[in-house]
């Protein structure tokens, strides 16, 4: 048998350019080289695969399609062998030498140029191959292709300039890498760290992987059967898996499309929020994939912040396409994700809501917060998110919810506005002061019970045309309706009168005082004098931002045909003293009632002298 001698040659100026920094840059990333030699052993395993459907006469045929992966810590090298096409000499040379793609050339120039050196990318380019330069001294590449004629080889570079190929005898069909590591990265022998390397990026590949023997990845790709094959309890397993959770799914959503790009997505909702339960931000978990291989476990704006309660797997194949070096961190095709995603995800919301309202709603319970968050601050999905938002109303049982779209099937004719109260609970808005000018009129008004509540409907402002407006807000213009006649009720001279008082005698904390046709049972109501809402207020305490608020001015409205303002107007002359004691009382009582009593510890000595007058 005539041999071929040992061969050099040289690597083409940009594999040398990549190869330079691949081995002299210090990457964080190192571990990604495992992903890309075993994409590589999975990609030659398919091809070798659909060939064998029409070729039959291939060399060694009866190889079963997997990859072996086997690690030897005293030698500090790692083997990676696969079954499939394998490579000829002349392919060793030209796969293993060159870049055919004008694109994978850009790549390699921004690589070299930035400043950061993101090789996370380096698959997606056509170039993962030499990835393993980043924790190997030496790799040799043996292989033997499925070609029934020819011989195997041995390729074998340092990485540094050159390579050179000889003949290997006895090679099986496909390829081996032995990677001799180098001596900072000696850790990768290690097998316990090579399975968690490969749990993390290569469990979806299609082939078996076995690590020294022990097969590594069980869990299919799901989200790229077709959804009529999969049972549940498939798709539970998939994602207790992906996700690492323990629950039960509560939804899920299963699609693809071609245009415009090819995506495959299985995301799931999980049962619980755990922000809910006080665990802090979540972060988005939802990896990318390319071709079952992942991207990026849990990549930034690949969907909005609010949706950052998604589990679950996008896929594109079309990772790799259309790069130039603007999109190198492939802005605008995340982008596109993101919108394709959002979109299906809201589709798919919009339509649990309406078939099954049961569990729409136990989902809005748990995560209606964030479709709130968005509606507040995603101008693109606003509209969107605004038509599930839910809430409950003065016209529907407690517990019950409705949504703006059904509100407003209920307008009364001429309405023009929807009406919302913020408050701790059902109760208090109820029973509050602000709520009766409503009832009186037979107007809907919903109720909101979270401290976001109010952000969310600053931002929305509107819904299909009709603004949305606070029950306690100054704007409010109610269609006149008289409100019952009270015996000896103030008439509008008296009143003046009494509100000129109340100014005076309660100095600074009032704006305005006057009249009110709004009040039915309540004596007075406060209504706010500063830019700031009542419930705003009270957050920005929360957050401990009041501290530069200033002192709290309301203007008050009072109730002319409640006797205890008609009592008050008679008290004025006979008792001025006790006068002054009731008039602070009820500002009091009107800021509790709008939830912005700051301080009720003054509020007990005046009480007292009151009762004590009382008691007399
Ligand atoms: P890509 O996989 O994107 O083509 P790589 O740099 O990873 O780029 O690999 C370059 C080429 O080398 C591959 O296209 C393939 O032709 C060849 N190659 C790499 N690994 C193998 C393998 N295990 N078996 C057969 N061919 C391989
Ligand atoms: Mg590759």
């Amino acid at each position: 048998m005539s041999t071929v001698p040992v061969e050099k040659f040289e690597f083409q100026a940009e594999i040398r350019q990549l190869l330079d920094i691949v081995i002299h840059s210090l990457y964080t990333d190192r571990e990604i080289f495992l992903r890309e030699l075993v994409s590589n052993a999975a990609d030659a395993l398919e091809k070798f695969r659909h060939l064998h459907l029409t070729e039959k006469e291939v060399f060694d045929d009866r190889l079963p399609l997997e990859i072996n992966i086997t690690t030897d810590d005293t030698a500090k090298t790692i083997t990676i062998q696969d079954f499939g096409v394998g490579m000829t000499r002349e392919e060793l040379q030209k796969n293993l030498g060159t870049i055919a793609h004008s694109g994978s050339k850009a790549f390699v120039k921004t690589l070299a140029e930035g400043a950061k050196k993101d090789v996370n990318l380096i698959g997606q380019f056509g170039v993962g191959f030499y990835a393993a330069f980043m924790v190997a001294k030496r790799v040799k590449v043996y292989s033997r292709s499925y070609h029934l004629e020819g011989s195997g080889h041995c390729w074998t570079s340092e990485g540094a300039g050159s390579f050179e190929i000889e003949e290997a005898e006895g090679q099986r069909r496909g390829a081996k890498l032995v990677l001799e590591l180098k001596d900072d990265c000696h850790d990768y022998a290690n097998a316990s760290r090579l399975r968690e390397i490969l749990r993390k990026y290569s469990s979806f590949v299609p082939f078996p992987i076995n690590l020294n023997g022990e097969k590594v990845n069980t869990v299919q790709a799901l989200w790229l059967r077709s959804k009529s094959e999969i049972k549940d309890e498939e798709y539970t397993e998939f994602y207790k898996y992906q996700a690492s959770a323990y629950d039960e799914p509560r939804f899920r959503l299963h699609f693809s499309a071609d245009a415009p790009l090819a995506i495959n997505a299985l995301v799931f909702v999980p049962k619980d929020n755990p922000e809910r339960f006080g665990f802090g931000r979540i972060d988005p978990a939802v990896s990318l994939y390319c071709r079952k291989v992942l991207i990026d476990a849990a990549p930034k704006d690949l969907l909005p912040e609010w949706l950052r309660f998604l589990k679950g797997v996008i896929d594109s194949e079309d990772l790799p396409l259309n790069i130039s070096r603007e999109t190198l961190q492939d802005r605008q095709l995340i982008e596109k994700l993101n919108k394709i995603v959002t979109g299906r995800f809201l589709k798919f919301l919009e339509e649990e809501a309406k078939n099954r309202a049961d569990g729409y709603k136990e989902f809005y319970q748990n995560f209606g917060i964030y479709l709130k968050e968005g509606a507040a601050i995603d101008h693109t999905h606003r509209a969107a998110l605004a038509k599930l938002l839910r809430f409950e109303s003065s016209t529907l049982a407690k517990g019950e919810l409705t949504s703006f779209a059904d509100y407003v099937s209920r307008m009364k004719d001429g309405q023009k506005e929807i009406y919302f109260l913020v408050g701790p609970n059902r109760e208090a808005l109820e029973n509050g002061p602000y709520y009766e000018a409503f009832k009186l009129r037979g107007l809907e008004v919903l109720f909101l019970y979270e401290p976001v509540d109010e952000f969310v409907m600053g931002n929305l402002r509107e819904f299909d045309g009709k603004k949305l407006l606070a029950g306690d807000s100054n704007e409010l213009k109610l269609d006149d309706v008289p409100p019952p006649p009270a015996e000896g009720a103030l008439n509008a001279d008296q009143t003046k009168e009494l509100c000129a008082w109340l100014k005076e005698t309660l100095g600074e904390r009032v704006g305005e005082a006057k009249g009110s046709d709004r009040l039915v049972d309540s004596p007075v109501m406060a209504l706010n004098a500063d830019f700031m809402s009542a419930h705003m207020r009270r957050m920005m305490k929360a957050m401990n931002q009041g501290s530069d608020l200033g002192a709290l001015k309301v203007h008050l409205e009072v109730n002319p045909r409640h006797s205890l303002i008609v009592g008050l107007n008679n008290l004025r002359a006979a008792k001025p003293d006790f006068a002054k004691l009731v008039a602070e009382q009820l500002l009091d009582n009107a800021l509790i009632a709008a939830g912005l009593l700051e301080d009720s510890r003054p509020m007990v000595a005046r009480l007292n002298k009151i009762l004590e007058a009382a008691t007399k």
